[in-house]
């Protein structure tokens, strides 16, 4: 193991060049220095995973087992470690990111069995004398591009897939969160995993990108991150034939009827929208609310927020960590100026504060709610991925469901009511791909599918049995008697 280093081809490699990686809690605290690979590397990467490909592809369900549950386990076992690593480098709180690695581990766990489950169908011919088999054989190599927010979790979603179904892995992590990509790369290293059947690049996109997506021994794309970065992506899979699944950015409502339970709306607001500093695609960022229960809602929501303690992601009582860096800090400031400007009122917060109360430079910004919006405002209807929200009247269950609906994407969309006939009509006709009921637009199984519809994904479903979608391709043989 070299500390920082790539993996490619079951050897530790130096970076072209090294990048260090800051604590957004407290910026001069440097976690340590990363390596940025170069096209040279990541074409090094897919060189070592098509040459891994023949014999991992055919390898055993044991031996697949044997390499997914070691570092699941591995991953369990260093929780808290791990966790805070995470917290260090993203800035989420300790308990959010200790959460978040045990769910990567709990995917490892999952996608053993997934390996030991493999299945296929047997059917009569139409045809007399002819047996009919469909099987699903690993696509090939493939390219996986993760974003910043869930350093290890999303990592894991794609990671553990890909090597069940027998694939080889080229796994580029965002750029800045390097430290917990290459924990999970040192864990790997030591499952079991043949010489190039996983392979780490961290690096610039814009810079190691092409080389990870126009490679023709390239089968497939797995991309989360932000919308143009995803649609340029696909374009290019597309021109080029190969397969691609995209999960991206979010405009997600929740909706609070006139009888909903008012501490489970506000619990489901708090959490959905404002836990994680709000950097979840899953935020609940449009609050969709009827009048007879609006201003309760607001005056609740606001008391809420006074009590939260936004401070350094380590810290014990910490409710909200800082925002990841200046560059998200600064779109975040620039739509809260965008608000104001087209006539929301600002119920509560969005201030930026360059240190917390122990004088640590950081990037912290205590989370605002803005009330008096309406759907067409940007506000509204651009991600800002912060802790942000923005309150949406509503005359009734009928408008907030269209409003709810009129959006660009449609990945997750959430409910707050007692009402069993609106919950059930909800679950039929929110167009998203996750429909919640009081709970929060965010947060959701490791073993079921995850993703969205219109804008927010393309391609197959993430997570659960519905992986085998994206990570195989089925076979039919026909075999005359
Ligand atoms: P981003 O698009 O800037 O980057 C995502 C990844 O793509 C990074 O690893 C980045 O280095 C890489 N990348 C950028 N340009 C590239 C190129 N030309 N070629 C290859 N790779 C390239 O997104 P981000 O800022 O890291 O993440 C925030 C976004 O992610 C938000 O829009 C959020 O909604 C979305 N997101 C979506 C989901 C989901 O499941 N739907 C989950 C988490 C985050």
């Amino acid at each position: 193991m070299a500390q920082g280093h790539n993996y490619i081809g079951g050897e530790w490699v130096a970076g072209a060049r090294t990048v260090r990686n800051i604590n957004p809690s407290d910026t001069r605290d440097v976690i340590g220095e990363f390596a940025l690979a170069d096209t040279a590397q990541a074409r090094a990467a897919v060189d070592a995973a098509a040459a891994a490909f023949p014999a991992w592809s055919l390898s055993g369900p044991q031996q697949r087992f044997e390499v997914l549950d070691k570092a699941g386990s591995e991953i369990l076992a260093r929780a808290p470690e791990l966790g805070d690593l995470l917290a260090r480098e993203e800035g989420k709180t300790l308990p959010e990111a200790v959460g978040e690695v045990v769910r990567a581990g709990q995917i490892f766990k999952f996608f053993a069995g997934e390996a030991l489950r493999q299945r296929g169908d047997l059917l009569a011919s139409v045809r007399p004398g002819i047996g009919v088999e469909v099987t699903r054989e690993a696509l090939g190599v493939v390219s996986l591009i993760t974003p910043w927010n869930f350093p290890i979790a999303i990592p894991a979603w794609k990671i553990a897939p890909a090597l069940a179904f027998g694939n080889c892995v080229v796994f580029k992590p965002a750029e800045l969160v390097p430290g917990s990509a290459w924990a999970l790369a040192d864990i790997l290293s030591r499952s079991g995993l043949p010489a190039g059947a996983f392979n780490l690049v961290m690096g610039s996109g814009a810079e190691i990108g092409p080389a990870l997506v126009d490679d023709p021994r390239v089968a497939g794309l797995s991309f989360t991150g932000s919308v143009a970065t995803g649609r340029r992506l696909a374009a290019a899979c597309a021109a080029r034939g190969a397969k691609f699944q995209l999960e991206m950015g979010g405009k997600n409502p929740l909706i609070v009827l006139d009888d909903a339970d008012l501490a489970v709306a506000v619990q489901c607001t708090v959490l959905g929208s404002f836990y994680s500093t709000g950097q979840r695609c899953t935020a609940s960022s449009r609050l969709i609310v009827t009048e007879g229960i609006h201003d309760r809602f607001v005056q609740a929501v606001v008391e809420r927020l006074k009590q939260l303690k936004v401070d350094d992601a380590r810290r014990p009582g910490t409710d909200i960590g800082p925002v990841v860096d200046e560059r998200q800090l600064a779109v975040d400031m620039d739509y809260i100026r965008i608000a104001k400007a087209e006539g929301a009122t600002l119920a509560f917060g969005g201030e930026h504060r360059a240190t917390n109360d122990q004088g640590q430079p950081g990037h912290y910004l205590t989370p605002a709610l803005f009330t008096e919006t309406d759907n067409t405002m940007r506000i509204s209807r651009e991600e800002v991925f912060g802790p942000v929200a923005n309150v949406i009247r509503a005359r009734d269950y009928d408008d907030a469901l269209a409003l709810a609906n009129d959006t660009p994407f449609g990945l997750s969309s959430g409910l707050c009511t007692t009402s069993l006939k609106h919950a059930t009509h909800f679950k039929r006709h929110a167009q998203a791909g996750m429909v919640m009921v009081n709970a929060p637009t965010a947060g959701v199984d490791y073993h079921v599918p995850f993703g969205g519809r219109k804008g927010s994904s393309a391609g197959p479903r993430e997570q659960g049995s519905y992986a085998a979608e994206f990570y195989t391709t089925v076979k039919t043989a026909y075999t005359a008697a």
